[in-house]
């Protein structure tokens, strides 16, 4: 059981003042980089204690659970374009992007600051940094290695939090906490999402790999087509292919992130694998695990509401929706954490301008609020566009069954292995010579020829018929929360 508060009075700017409490569920990359930035921001202000039933107590330390104590650890490498781990504050920007675990894979780009690069890190190495740093500050942070439980939060329970930040992930709408508080909440609407009532959702294979491929020539080869998708740090990652419903079928069973053995893939499948690897220069023994997971993305009416009123008995309090719980973002663009992160700087400055000792009100989250729907609106947005373009009379075509089209070849007519490799070649020439002055060390078009020679005609086929990423239409205007608050630059 979770300790009592740490303090119920704090003297911030020389007065008695009570300390603002703040419960979190769910201790991922959101939920504990919220914990850090409110005690980095309200100081003796707050106290917080953050719920994870990954954790466990190891002496007098809080450790992750291991895989035998079902912890599986997620393995994906994650980007965090520079806007985001900047408004961190340099503190945290310095303990947890370190060379030594970091890489910088991507370009910069409009989420780009001060002209700095994107940054590639594993997602577990994060959570390891941020676990580390919450620990020491155990006079604010409270580590509690439990599964958070809704019951807390009700009308005539003693001393609940004031604040509630819901960081459970996906998942939390199916069996945690936001499905507890969903009337408060609202429901999901799929329907911006689905095309004459079917809800387009992606089922992707996840190929954990050590690439041998250079930075610039797995990027230029990524964006140049949508079946493939390379993240690593130094060729170690995730080699994603986007599979059809025809191939996903063939793996019935396995969605959900359980490991796939290769001998359970049928032979067609595993060759379009095998494919993948060989853009990727990834020899066979360097792929090591095989997952598989479905992805659909849902609209949310808010992310703010009053849990409990208050009232003579005590104090309210108030929920938020955050990370993956407010926004769970198709992951092709890598933008799930940057807006994850986003929405935890918000709430944090949204509790350091307004928290005065006195109940909170609806209008002290306006700003916040809106900032999540500015998140919701920009990246989902994005991300549809990585799920979806259009045929020539302008109807929405999904991209796997594009991909469906041309394993069939229907009526496209490229069946010379020469001329589709040219065709090929010219939309990654045409990309190039877009990255060309924020990528050094791009591959010229002899080494690109010689490196595409080797793959069939159908996956040629492929990824040409699937496009190029639609930078055009993806890119401008980003989402600063941090400067939306007027916090900028406050570290
Ligand atoms: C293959 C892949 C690649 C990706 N690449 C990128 C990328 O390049 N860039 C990017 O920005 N994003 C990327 N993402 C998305 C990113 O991983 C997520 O957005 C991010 O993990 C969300 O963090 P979170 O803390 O909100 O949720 P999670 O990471 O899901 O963490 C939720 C935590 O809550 C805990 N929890 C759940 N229920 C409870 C409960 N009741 N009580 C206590 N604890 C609970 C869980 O144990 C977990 O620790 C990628 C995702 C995938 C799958």
């Amino acid at each position: 059981m979770p300790a009592a508060p740490v303090a119920a009075t704090c003297t911030a700017r020389g007065l008695a003042q009570p300390v603002l409490r703040v419960a979190i569920a769910g201790g991922g990359p959101v939920g504990l980089s919220l914990a850090l930035l409110l005690d980095r921001m309200l100081g003796e202000r707050v106290s917080v204690q953050v719920y994870d039933h990954r954790w466990q107590q190891r002496g007098h330390t809080v450790a992750w659970k291991t895989e035998a104590e079902g912890n599986v650890r997620r393995q994906q490498v994650v980007t965090i374009q520079s806007r985001h781990y900047t408004a961190l504050g340099e503190e945290l920007e310095r303990e947890l992007f370190q060379p030594a675990w970091c890489s910088e894979m991507w370009p910069v780009g409009p989420d780009s600051v001060g002209g700095r690069n994107p940054v590639n890190i594993p997602i577990a190495r994060l959570e390891d940094q941020l676990l580390a740093l919450a620990a020491r500050r155990p006079s604010r942070i409270q580590l509690v290695p439990d599964r958070f439980h809704p019951s807390q939060i009700a009308i005539g329970q003693a001393d609940p939090p004031q604040v509630l930040a819901i960081c459970e992930g996906a998942r939390s709408e199916v069996s945690g906490t936001l499905s507890h508080f969903q009337h408060k909440f609202g429901t999901p609407d799929k329907a911006m999402y689905s095309h004459r009532g079917r809800h387009f959702q992606d089922v992707v294979l996840g190929l954990r790999v050590k690439s041998r491929l250079d930075d610039p020539s797995a990027v230029l080869l990524t964006v140049s087509q949508n079946r493939y998708l390379l993240n690593a740090v130094r060729g170690e990652g995730f080699l994603n292919m986007r599979l059809t419903e025809t191939e996903a079928a063939m793996l019935a069973g396995f969605e959900g992130g359980a490991h796939i053995p290769p001998a359970a893939v049928p032979a067609p499948l595993w060759h379009r694998i095998q494919q993948g690897l060989q853009l990727f220069a990834v020899r066979p023994q360097d792929l090591s695990a095989i997952v598989m997971f479905r992805i659909g993305m849902v609209q949310r009416p808010r992310f703010s509401a009053e849990l409990v009123h208050h009232s003579a008995a005590g104090h309210g309090t108030f929920g938020f929706l955050l990370g993956d719980t407010a926004n769970a973002i198709h992951f092709w663009p890598g933008r799930g954490l940057n807006s994850g992160l986003s929405s935890a700087v918000s709430l944090a400055c949204c509790l350091k301008e307004h928290w005065k000792g006195r109940p909170l009100r609806d209008a002290d989250f306006l700003r916040h609020e809106a900032v999540m729907s500015m998140l919701q609106y920009r990246h989902k947005s994005r991300a549809w566009r990585h799920m979806v373009t259009t045929d020539e009379q302008g109807e929405p075509v999904a991209i796997c069954e594009k991909i469906e089209q041309a394993i069939r070849a229907d009526g496209l007519g490229w069946h010379d292995h020469a001329g589709t490799l040219q065709r090929l070649l010219d939309q990654l020439v045409r990309v190039r010579e877009r990255l060309r002055t924020r990528l050094p060390g791009l591959p010229d078009d002899d080494r690109l020829r010689e490196h595409l020679r080797g793959l069939d005609l159908c996956t040629l086929r492929v990824m040409s018929h699937s496009g190029a990423w639609d930078s055009a239409q993806t890119g401008g205007q980003e989402v600063d929360a941090a400067e939306l608050h007027g916090q900028f630059g406050w570290a």
